[in-house]
């Protein structure tokens, strides 16, 4: 795979899931524009691990449930880079039960990050997406399982396989859409569950681990490659297994 001088725009590329795509897609030669919200130093320690590749990077604040904030930064990615070749919708928040199943606050906020921001990135990065570019979408295993534990962000990931194919036709042929179903990845969303989720988890996984974010990575690249020139509108589950037994 090779992504010399294609410019890519990653959500909620501070830590987790959004720092390894924003890296791998940097070791092949991307231009990245690391996207953050509260995590500025970490994004910026990104951005640095980036240049050292031998390759460019920015770090952009921008808060994905606000427009003003979407629109200053894809004016501000095709300013310094003149378009956007690849888009990762990865940004996302659980708000754990307690409040979230119940509080319609929890559930609005919910939606917004994990399934609005989703739809308002695509609506103003389109525009700026030439004929052969490529957007992914990070969706989750809990979209396709009905199990109630953090319903409003599961119904949101859910959303994110459902737009995916909405776009995926809507954008044909000129951008291809996909998305990517992580598992229990080895992140700080993951660890914030506690460890008798994590054994539980790993335990009802068939691989027998937590994925990590690298693993996450690779299938993103994959997809947003010219190795997937003719995969549009799918969604890859990469957990280890866990779709298949539970
Ligand atoms: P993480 O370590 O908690 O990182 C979340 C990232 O999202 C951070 O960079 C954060 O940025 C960003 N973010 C959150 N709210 C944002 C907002 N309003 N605007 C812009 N950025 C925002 O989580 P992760 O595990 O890497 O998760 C990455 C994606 O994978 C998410 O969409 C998540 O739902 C999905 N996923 C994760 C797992 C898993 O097991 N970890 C499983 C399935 C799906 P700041 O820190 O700068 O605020």
């Amino acid at each position: 795979m090779n992504f010399k001088n294609k410019v890519v725009l990653v959500t909620g590329a501070s830590k987790g899931i959004g720092k390894a795509i924003a890296s791998s897609f940097a070791k092949e030669g991307a231009k990245v524009v690391v996207n953050y919200n509260s995590s500025k130093d970490e994004a910026l320690e990104v951005v640095d691990e980036i240049k050292k590749l031998g390759t460019e990077a920015i770090a952009v604040h921008c808060d994905v449930t606000n427009e003003e904030d979407i629109k200053k930064m894809i004016i501000e990615t095709v300013k310094i880079y003149n378009g956007i070749d690849i888009l990762v919708n990865n940004a996302g928040q659980i708000i754990r039960p307690g409040d979230s199943n119940t509080d319609s606050d929890s559930w609005s906020k919910t939606l917004d990050i994990n399934i609005k921001g989703v739809w308002l990135m695509i609506k103003y990065a389109i525009t700026h997406m030439k004929n052969g570019s490529s957007i992914v979408n990070i969706s989750s295993y809990v979209g396709q399982l009905g199990s109630q534990y953090v319903l409003p962000y599961e119904i949101a990931k859910a959303g994110v396989i459902n737009l995916t194919k909405a776009y995926a036709k809507e954008l044909a042929p000129d951008i291809r859409v996909n998305s990517v179903s992580p598992g229990n990845i080895d992140t700080s969303m993951t660890r914030g569950a506690g460890e008798e989720f994590i054994q539980k988890t790993i335990s009802n996984t068939p691989l027998k681990r937590l994925g990590e974010p690298s693993e996450i990575a690779k299938a993103v690249l994959f997809l947003a490659s010219s190795d997937a020139s003719f995969i549009t509108g799918v969604n890859l589950d990469v957990d280890g297994g866990f779709m298949l037994t539970n």
